[in-house]
Formats: structure tokens, sequence, C-alpha cells
């Protein structure tokens, strides 16, 4: 989160603008809040360059619950009357993977490419994915937070031959750069990493993919209840969405998305530079599919792990352990990262070297 963020709602937290209340204490309903949910809406339908055509939707129940939610809005989009039709899945890393073994309880799925035997280092090239003819949809995990993979432009399904719609998962990248909505029929993320506190899932969906739920859906998933509803089916997630808007309020003083690109673009190309510099450290991604977001490096000499750690702490340096499942160091440098954080770190990891290597 912004430190400036996390002061104004410090600030806010008793009393918002002289309601004499708290956000968390008004009534989803009431003007006061309407005022908060609608700013935040088209804040970030500006930041985002959502088009018209396109519903913004607030849920709850994060990426995950997406993986289920997606399937249960869109899989029969294309199937035949009754059918809960079938769906196509690029597994790029761990987070495709989960979506692909979730979607397979709700409708049929297919794997068009993995790079799962090459250890999730790379993007299997779109020219050679097994797309299938009847798909409601290709799912794409646009970055994956884990394996620190990130899709660099989004492929043109149509040029590719199939009618499917594209969804992607763009929980851990978005607002850090431009999405091409040409190319896109559905998008979701949580919150927790670049718009704010988790709680929120962030929905953006073509208005003409509504409508198509298998009848299982439950009624508070269902994107057409939902739109048609404001986002008010349920309770939405007010806190977090005020926290939201606070951040997309933010990134509008930074300079917008595009000005976020620009800023990750320069402290991610400082943090790869300084892993490929010598061979103390290293990350295996190729380099066309390295994210900008999720950085996973490793040092050569693993047994020199805990003292890496235990330096970076001292240092101020927190939250660099890599994640369970492939080890090492992660480095997330998400928007609220400013480069000064990603320049203290490179000089931690250079100064390592010098005393350990
Ligand atoms: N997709 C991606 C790309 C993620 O990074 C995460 C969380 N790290 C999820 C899905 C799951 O999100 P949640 O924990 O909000 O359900």
């Amino acid at each position: 989160m912004p430190a400036e963020v996390l002061a104004q709602a410090a600030h806010e937290m008793l009393d918002w603008h002289g309601s004499g209340m708290g956000v968390m204490e008004m009534s989803h309903r009431g003007k006061e809040f309407q005022s908060i949910y609608e700013a935040a809406e088209a804040d970030l339908r500006e930041l985002l360059a959502v088009p018209a055509n396109f519903k913004i939707l607030f849920m709850q129940g994060g990426g995950l619950a997406e993986n289920a939610i997606v399937p249960l809005n869109l899989s029969a989009l294309r199937a035949p009357a009754g059918g809960t039709g079938s769906a196509d899945f690029v597994v790029t890393g761990s987070w495709s993977e989960k979506s692909l073994k979730e979607a397979s309880k709700y409708c049929q799925t297919t794997v068009a490419a993995s790079d799962k035997a090459g250890g999730f280092t790379s993007i299997p090239a779109a020219s050679t994915w097994q797309l299938s003819d009847q798909a409601s949809y290709v799912h794409l995990c646009t970055n994956e937070t884990i394996n620190g993979i990130e899709f660099q432009s989004l492929p043109d399904l149509k040029a590719l031959g199939s009618q499917a719609e594209l969804v992607i998962d763009f929980s851990s990248h978005v607002a850090s750069r431009p999405v091409d909505w040409s190319k896109v029929g559905l998008a979701f993320g949580g919150a927790q990493k670049n718009l704010g506190p988790a709680g929120l899932t962030l929905v953006v969906v073509r208005e003409d993919l509504l409508g198509h739920a298998l009848p299982i859906c439950p009624s508070a998933f269902n994107y057409k209840t939902v739109a048609d509803n404001g986002s008010m089916y349920n309770t939405p997630p007010t806190y977090a969405i005020y926290m939201a808007g606070l951040v997309f309020q933010w990134l509008k003083r930074q300079g917008g998305v595009a000005a976020m690109e620009a800023r990750n673009i320069a402290k991610a190309e400082l943090l790869y530079g300084a892993i490929d510099a010598t061979g103390f450290y290293m990350n295996g991604v190729a380099r066309g599919a390295r994210s900008r977001m999720n950085v996973p490096f490793f040092l050569r000499n693993e047994a020199l792990n805990d003292a890496f750690l235990t330096g970076a702490k001292a240092a101020g340096l927190l939250q660099v352990k890599g994640h369970k499942s492939v080890g090492g160091m992660r480095a997330s440098i998400y928007n609220a990262m400013p480069i000064e954080g990603v320049q203290a770190l490179v000089q931690y990891m250079q100064e390592f070297e010098r005393t350990h290597g």
C-alpha cells in the first residue's frame, strides 16, 4: 500500500469527510458510501481505460473463487443448450494450474499449452497452442505471481483461429501496465497486490458475456445478477472498496497506469540487471517472459540462503523469502514499491556478494 494512502485512511478512520461516521459504519446503500463507490468505479474505468461496453464488478471471494465463478458463468457460452461447455487453459505456472483444476469441476477442460515440463520458465508460443474448436473461453494467468512469469502482450485469439473469449487472471499485475481490451472478454483479480486490501475482487467483463451462467451458479456469483445490481446484490466489501478508491486517486496523482508502467520497467531492469550481473545470483525465466512484478531469484550457493535472509531483514528488506514451492528468494515489487526500495535491495545484494562471494 502507498504510505500516503494509509495515512489518509488513518486520518479519515473515525469521521469520513465530516459525516460523523467512519466508512466501516456506513450503510452500503447510503449516499456517502454511494459517492465513494461511484468515484472508485469511475477512477478505475479511467485508469484502466475500460471501454463503455464492459462492466466493472466489485465482488468477494478472491482470485481462487473466480477460478470457479468464471466457468460457472462462461463455460456454457458456446455450448449446445443444456450443456456445460468447455474451456482451454494455457498453463504457465502455479496459478493457471490451479485455475485449470478448479474449472474441471464445472466443465470440460483442455490444456492448450503447458510449460510444466520446462519447470515453468517460459511461455509457450501462441502459434503452438492447441486450441479446441468448441471452447467457450481460453484462460491465461497473465502474471504468474509464484513463478515470476508475465505475458508481455495478449494473444489475438481470432488470429489464431479460435472463436473463444479470452479470460485473464491479472491479479498480480493489474494497474501496472495497460490492458488491450480489444483482445479480452473478461479479466479478474484479487485487489491485494496493486489495488488495495484483501477482500475485494475486481471483475471486468464485456456486457454480451453476461447471462449465460450454469443453473448451479450461486446467485451472489452470477455476473449478470451482480452487474444488474451495481455490485450490491449482496453487501460488497465496503471498506476494501474505499481503500482501493484511495489507491486509484493515488495512481492518478502518479500519472496513471502509463507512468506506473514506466516506473515498473525501470524497477525491474534494475533488479534483473543486478541478478544477471555476476554468477552469484540467478533467475531461470526466459528473458521475454520475466515478470516486472514478481522476481524470483536464487543464490547459486543455497547454503547461504539463511544468512542472506537474516541480513536482508536487518537491512529492513522484508518478505524476501521465495514461495515454498519454488524456494530461493522472491522480490515482489508491486506498484507501491518505490524505486528506492529496489535500489536498497540491489545495494544489499551487491554487499552480500562482496562479503560472501
Ligand atoms: N491468481 C493469482 C495470479 C494470484 O497471485 C493469487 C494470489 N496470490 C490468486 C489467484 C489467488 O487469490 P486469492 O488468494 O485472493 O484467492
